[in-house]
């Protein structure tokens, strides 16, 4: 156990916290049609063929391909309509040499057919005859059975972040009930003397928790169930207290403030009295966010992050997200990120990765990611900024039109 400011890079606390952590995924059945945005538990087949009967893409009238081979404006192929396939049908027609059916978007196609002509390629002659204009190919305007998604075949595997196409595609085959991960509860506990809830006047000197509420949205972002718990004074007995509670009620712990070396700061002393192996490390070589804690407490992660609203988010994402993945058996989604060039120049050191909150903006069909200065504690740096560019940890920093990645917020 390590109790002194030794300073990690965020590749090797990656691994030393996987080392350590071992996830336990609990899994529940619920609706499908509940189920956007949670993690898929299960593989899934389907039951069968989509479709199972072939169908028209356009309107138009079903024909045996051949009858209208040659067919010109000027020299049409006559055909005999032989009736209508009614929707949500079976085709009970019959064609045979030299007859069409009416079908519409989606109807079946009836036996005797292999393709369809568009309605806007044929010319009525009579309620029983048409003249078609043009000639189609075996297959033209259908989908044939099996052509969306095969009997048998894996529709979507365990891990699977579920969108709506997801929904709409498992209940395209009948399967109203899935099982998915349960949301992990992830305790936040915001700590500081000077920190008060927001529904109240502040004196001098204090200022609103802000954090328990950007780490709550976060956590439900990313798939958790966020815990808030009130707010503890800068005072050992009752922060002991407080973190023992939230790490008996929650999956994982998060501790915001409190997290570097003064004498003021019990988080990492609080962390290892929570169970083993304790505190993995304590200190990322990151900017911001460098008083950071990671530790698993009997098999729970317990993350210290900095007070900075700033760093606290960017902490989150590097450290709290991943591991609330998890628990889910989250497959690793890339974040959404467009690229754009730099429009200042950015320092930094090798040995250390930085987070530098951008702005975008549009010059000359051109997208540029504009640093949003300020000093650190700033929470409308985060406010104005469109998303994070990262200099990475060998690199010394960033010049002024280099091309970046933009990870959006
Ligand atoms: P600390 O990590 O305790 O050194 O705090 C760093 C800075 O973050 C200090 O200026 C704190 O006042 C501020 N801070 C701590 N907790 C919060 C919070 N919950 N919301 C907003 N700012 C905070
Ligand atoms: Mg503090």
């Amino acid at each position: 156990m390590t109790e002194f400011f030794t300073v990690h890079t965020p590749p090797d606390a990656r691994q030393l916290f996987r080392r350590h952590f071992t996830p336990h995924v609990r899994t529940e059945r619920i609706a499908t049609a509940a189920a956007l945005d949670r993690i898929l538990a299960e593989p899934l087949h389907s039951g069968q063929d989509l479709p199972d009967f072939p169908r028209s893409t356009v309107d138009g009238y079903a024909v045996a391909a051949a009858d209208t081979y040659g067919a010109t404006a000027g020299l049409p192929a006559y055909l005999n309509v032989a009736g209508e396939v009614a929707m949500g049908r079976a085709a009970d027609l019959q064609l045979t040499l030299g007859e069409a059916a009416l079908v519409h978007t989606g109807g079946m196609i009836p036996a005797g057919a292999d393709a369809v002509v568009m309605v806007e390629q044929t010319q009525a002659i009579d309620a029983g005859s048409i003249e078609v204009l043009k000639p189609v190919a075996e297959g033209e305007n259908v989908i044939q059975v099996g052509e969306d998604i095969r009997q048998g075949d894996l529709v979507l595997g365990p891990g699977r972040r579920l969108r709506p196409q997801d929904i709409g595609g498992l209940v395209a085959l009948g399967i109203t009930e899935i099982a998915v991960a349960v949301p992990p509860r992830v305790a936040i506990l915001s700590t500081g003397d000077e920190v008060v809830p927001p529904d109240r006047s502040i004196a001098p000197g204090q200022i609103r928790d802000i954090n328990s509420y950007t780490l709550a949205a976060l956590v439900r972002r990313n798939g958790g169930e966020p815990i808030t718990y009130p707010i503890v004074p800068d005072d050992r007995a009752k922060l002991e207290a407080a973190a023992a509670k939230a790490h008996a009620e929650a999956d994982i712990v998060v501790l915001s403030a409190g997290s570097s070396v003064s004498y003021r700061d019990m988080s990492v002393d609080v962390i290892a009295g929570l169970g083993e192996p304790g505190v993995l490390l304590h200190g990322l070589s990151v900017r911001p966010g460098k008083p950071t804690i990671v530790a698993v407490c009997d098999g729970k992660p317990v993350f210290g992050l900095p007070g900075n609203p700033v760093s606290a988010m960017v902490i989150f994402d590097l450290v709290v997200a991943p591991a609330i993945r998890e628990c889910l058996g989250a497959e690793t989604v890339t974040r959404s990120r467009v690229e754009a060039r730099l429009a200042r120049n950015i320092a930094s050191t090798t040995g250390r990765e930085d987070y530098v909150q951008v702005r975008l903006e549009e010059r000359d069909g051109e997208q540029w990611a504009v640093p949003v200065f300020g000093k650190s504690n700033l929470i409308y740096t985060l406010v104005n900024a469109d998303g994070v560019v990262q200099v990475p940890l060998d690199a010394g920093g960033l010049r002024q039109g280099d091309r970046v990645t933009v990870y959006l917020h």
